[in-house]
């Protein structure tokens, strides 16, 4: 992985101070009538959730889908946030749904995962935003490919357009072949975008991710494992029905469950014995560096026999063997022959990238 920039900002929390961690947004994909948003906005306030949200327009990946119904629901929206109390957020893509939203007084924007992919769109909100005083609260969700910087610059973006009240969504990323979830979890890319946006409040979109209502708990419960401080969970008050992402929303009584299981899982993160784990965990990985630091002083030694006798850095034949000897080995210990493909290859990458430097002299010998 590339090493980035740790962006010196700070950011406040997107949501009220009234409202506790985990937070927790839910809500239809698509406000589809007044009927069903009303429904299911009153089953989920009547539960405790404290924020709403709803697609008003909706991004579709082939046409001929459902787009949203536009303006008309952002008084839906408006009548939720009147009614029931809970802050309400909603999907922008353009400057025109930005200023339609902030008009309609909806609290929270979120910026799609096709749209953080786009920087001209980005910038087209993140304009429209600098021209409001009083500015909404702002999630970004990752772009559709799993490019951290590509997410980093959308925050940046929004924050230099004067936005504070800015969050960060994990819905997962596009991936061809992907055998279980909707969009590839990627884990490692919101932990390495915390730590170089500091202080970011990070939410995960489980629903996104798993793309099947029976894994949409899975999702959750690792997310808050791993101390996401929040959920986006989509819920329709007749998911069969629903016109949008129908196979992946849960009712809102589904959804209540759900969160009082996950309440059960979310306590006690720290007690003796744990640390005492921790530390076995640092000690370890002080013993993983120091191997991987050897290896590779070996393979520039490597390098510098190859530069005496004209050989080239990689020998496909030499490559393929050990991969195969390796991941073979690994499985019979209890490895998984993906997880050992992707950290052989990271491995096997620096190597050559060392004894190319040394080929072609730009190391010292
Ligand atoms: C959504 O939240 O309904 C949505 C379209 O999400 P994403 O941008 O993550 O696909
Ligand atoms: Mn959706």
């Amino acid at each position: 992985m590339r090493n980035f920039v740790i962006m010196n900002i700070s950011l406040k929390s997107p949501f009220n101070d009234n409202v506790e961690k985990p937070y927790i947004l839910a809500g239809p994909c698509s406000a589809e009538s007044r009927s069903q948003v009303m429904d299911t906005a009153r089953q989920l306030a009547d539960g405790g959730i404290k924020i709403f949200r709803a697609g008003v327009w909706k991004p579709r990946t082939r046409p001929g889908g459902f787009e949203g119904v536009g303006l008309p629901a952002l008084d839906w929206l408006a009548e939720v946030k009147a009614t029931t109390g809970m802050a309400v957020a909603t999907e922008v893509a353009t400057a025109a749904h930005s200023d339609a939203c902030i008009r309609a007084g909806i609290d929270i924007l979120w910026i799609g995962a096709r749209t953080s992919a786009n920087p001209f769109a980005v910038q087209e909100i993140a304009d429209e935003l600098s021209r409001h005083s009083d500015k909404p609260a702002l999630l970004v969700k990752n772009p559709v490919s799993p490019d951290l910087n590509l997410w980093i610059g959308a925050i940046q973006r929004l924050y230099e357009a004067g936005a504070e009240r800015i969050g960060a969504v994990h819905r997962g990323f596009s991936s061809y072949g992907e055998p279980l979830y909707r969009n590839r979890p990627h884990w490692s890319i919101p932990f390495e975008l915390r730590r170089c946006v500091p202080g970011i409040t990070m939410l995960c979109d489980p629903s996104h991710i798993a793309g099947r209502r029976d894994l949409v708990e899975e999702v959750a419960r690792k997310a808050m494992a791993m101390d996401f401080d929040g959920l986006i969970i989509e819920s329709h008050c007749h998911p069969a029905e629903a016109l949008s992402d129908s196979a992946q929303q849960l009712t809102p009584a589904e959804l209540l469950d759900m969160l009082t299981r996950l309440g059960r899982h979310t306590t006690g993160t720290s007690d003796a014995e744990l640390d005492g784990m921790r530390e076995r965990i640092d000690r370890l990985d002080e013993s993983l560096l120091s191997i991987l630091a050897s290896r590779m002083e070996l393979s520039e030694e490597i390098g510098r026999y190859k530069k005496i006798h004209g050989m080239s850095a990689v020998q496909p034949h030499r490559y393929n063997a050990l991969m195969d000897t390796r991941v073979s080995e690994g499985e019979r210990i209890g490895l998984s022959p993906d997880f050992l493909r992707q950290i052989l290859s990271a491995i096997h990458e620096e190597s050559v990238k060392r004894q190319l430097a040394i080929l072609s002299g730009k190391t010292q010998e």
